[in-house]
């Protein structure tokens, strides 16, 4: 995909710019994503924190309960509720819901986590790279199969 890439919330109040590539996209299919988008599963990619800005727009925060002690940050439109994306402190990367993304047609996640609790029906591809809770690589394995996938040359 070519940068910048931009998107924003459903009623337009909030606009942002990535200008440096993903790491990754995958799908989360926890319980925690599944009523956060109130959808089947989560459409994650990591987005360096450095290569991520707001253009417009007052963007609502609240602290979404975790186990772990890293505060971890749910970012929404504060006017129609779109959630934007997740934040946990100390990570370098931020988890932004892919499907705000104005260029969704593109959007190929290279792995499943969580698909302990995934739907039943969900039926998945061949090649893709399954985890059955949380990446136990540190997302290693989903960051160099995506960069295979979209920086190839
Ligand atoms: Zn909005
Ligand atoms: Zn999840």
């Amino acid at each position: 995909m070519k940068l910048p890439l931009r998107g924003g919330c459903q009623c337009g109040a909030v606009r942002y710019e990535i200008s440096e590539n993903p790491l990754t996209l995958y799908c989360c299919h926890c319980t925690t994503c599944q009523q956060q988008s109130s959808s089947a599963f989560g459409l994650s990619m990591l987005v360096p924190r450095d290569g991520f800005k707001y253009l417009k727009g007052a963007v609502a925060a609240f602290e979404i309960p975790t186990e772990s002690k890293s505060k971890k940050l749910g970012y929404f439109c504060g006017d129609c509720g779109t959630r934007i994306a997740n934040d946990t402190a100390g990570r370098p990367a931020l988890s932004l819901k892919a499907g705000t993304l104005d260029d969704r047609a593109k959007l190929k996640p290279v792995g499943h986590i969580w698909v302990k609790s995934a739907q039943d029906w969900m039926i998945f591809h061949e090649d893709a790279l399954i985890y059955e809770g949380p990446p136990d690589d540190g997302y290693f394995a989903l960051m160099q199969r995506y960069a295979d996938q979209e920086y190839a040359s």
